[in-house]
């Protein structure tokens, strides 16, 4: 079947999908490799190679540390962010690192061999990892491409995690989707439920996809709850804690009027807690990841619908976002470096509206338009974040699309469905705009803000 529904939202660390959770993936996989091939106890040095975009911005997204605990056999979706820190601190301190958990050689930080300016065809995010024996015999290689959304694929098999054979009822463009929903009489979440039970029941996908809110949740309440600054250099304070406290006392009966200000704390708080490396639901990547929590609770709490039955909401909008987000995984890119923010931020924005839409009685036609709209205008939006961190301008960025992705919605439901230019159309157009937009503008930090605006960076 095309992309799932859980490989757009899966639980990770932040701050970066690709740079973050895809590399420690990577890292992971190469010492699956090892294992299955009985070489860890043979393996005396391991060297790191970091190309394009990983190199340019690795050490504000926390790549290198996320290789190191990967290569020790931690994965995303399982680690603490606890248990991280006291790790790292061990590393460094020692100079080692314990391969797949048991063999120790000497690696840290610095040891990375890092090439900015060389980009792979393939994909400008690679890596490759080399284990040498104590004779210096290369015992296993291999490049891995984090492609987005912490989706990870190799020179020797470019499907990697990612899964895209086709089966009946599968849809690889919006005018497959709506002529599926016209054909067998769904909606949008129906028929990617369907899809989803190809592969699991459906009361599992339901109790798979209330656990990822109930993760979203959990992040905007730890991100609401923490104050002080940000890691890095910028200096950039929480914001979400203050303004939970301003924003609850102000409005103790949940007074609609006070809708776009929790929507924008919503984004703020999971944001925030992304840049700090906190447990987060990848929607469809880490730096995007605000944008969908934020108008679930939309939502939930403002529509009739979402206070009628909270966890039919939330299975129905996430199925319909996945939808959507599915599209644009297919057909374009969800990576920032491969197509700029238009592909993090904007997808996350389209799949938002279209979850919304469905929500608020839209038709299948005006889920498609909803989307449309959203990306229609995040069209050219570039990935230019100052000093490589995941803060400026992405915690902003995902309160302003939230409130982007609401109005796209609410317009879509005041139109009949008919429109002039198709989701389809736009898709396209953003991985073409994503093609011709410099390299600077395409998570390198080499241009945009992170030029114009000076900051003395030494990342951890
Ligand atoms: S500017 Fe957009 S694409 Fe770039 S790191 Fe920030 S959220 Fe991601």
């Amino acid at each position: 079947m095309a992309v799932s529904v859980f490989d757009l939202f899966s639980v990770g660390i932040g701050p970066s999908s690709s740079h973050t959770v895809g590399p420690m993936r990577a890292a992971g996989m190469f010492v699956d490799e090892l294992v299955g091939r009985d070489m860890v106890d043979h393996v005396a040095e391991v060297r790191v190679d970091l190309f394009g975009s990983l190199a340019a911005t690795g050490a504000g997204h926390g790549t290198i540390p996320a290789i190191l605990l990967g290569l020790e056999g931690y994965r995303p979706e399982t680690i603490e962010t606890d248990e991280m820190e006291q790790r790292l601190a061990t590393i460094r301190a020692d100079g080692k690192i314990l391969l797949a958990g048991r063999t120790v050689i000497a690696l840290t930080e610095s040891d990375m061999h890092l090439q900015p300016g060389r980009r792979l065809d393939q994909h400008p995010n690679a890596m490759t990892l080399t284990a040498f024996s104590a004779h210096d015999d290369v015992l296993y290689r291999e490049t891995y491409f984090s492609v987005g959304g912490g989706f990870v694929v190799t020179e020797t098999s470019p499907a990697g995690n990612e899964a895209t054979a086709r089966t009946e009822g599968s849809f690889r463009s919006a005018a497959e989707l709506l002529a599926l929903t016209e054909r067998d009489g769904l909606s949008v979440s129906q028929a990617m439920m369907r899809q989803e039970c190809m592969r699991r029941s459906e009361t599992e996908v339901r109790e798979r996809l209330l656990h990822i809110r109930d993760v979203m949740i959990a992040c905007q309440d730890n991100g609401m709850s923490r104050d002080g600054y940000l890691p890095g250099n910028l200096q950039v304070r929480r914001r979400a804690k203050d303004w939970f406290v301003r924003l609850d006392a102000e409005d103790p009966q949940r007074d609609p009027a006070f809708a776009e200000d929790w929507v924008n704390l919503v984004a703020l708080a999971v944001n925030e807690e992304n840049a700090s490396g906190g447990r987060i639901v990848t929607a469809p990547t880490n730096g995007a990841a605000g944008i969908i929590p934020a108008v679930l609770h939309y939502a939930l709490r403002y529509t009739s619908a979402g206070r009628a039955d909270p966890d039919d909401t939330t299975v129905r909008f996430l199925l319909t976002a996945g939808a959507i987000g599915s599209l644009y995984k297919e057909r374009a890119s969800i990576s920032g470096a491969e197509v700029g923010c238009q592909g993090e931020v904007g997808s996350a924005a389209s799949m938002a509206a279209g979850g919304l839409a469905e929500i608020l009685g839209g038709t299948p036609r005006q889920v498609e338009n909803a989307a449309e709209i959203a990306m229609e205008h995040s069209l050219g939006l570039t990935c230019d974040p100052i000093g490589g961190l995941v803060q400026i301008p992405c915690i902003e960025r995902n309160a302003i699309s939230a409130g982007k992705a609401i109005n796209a919605a609410r317009m879509a439901l005041r139109g009949d469905g008919t429109h002039r230019v198709s989701l389809d159309q736009v898709i396209e157009t953003m991985r073409a705009t994503g093609m011709d937009m410099s390299a600077k503008y395409k998570e390198t930090s080499t241009g945009g803000l992170a030029v114009n605006v000076s900051v003395n960076v030494v990342e951890c």
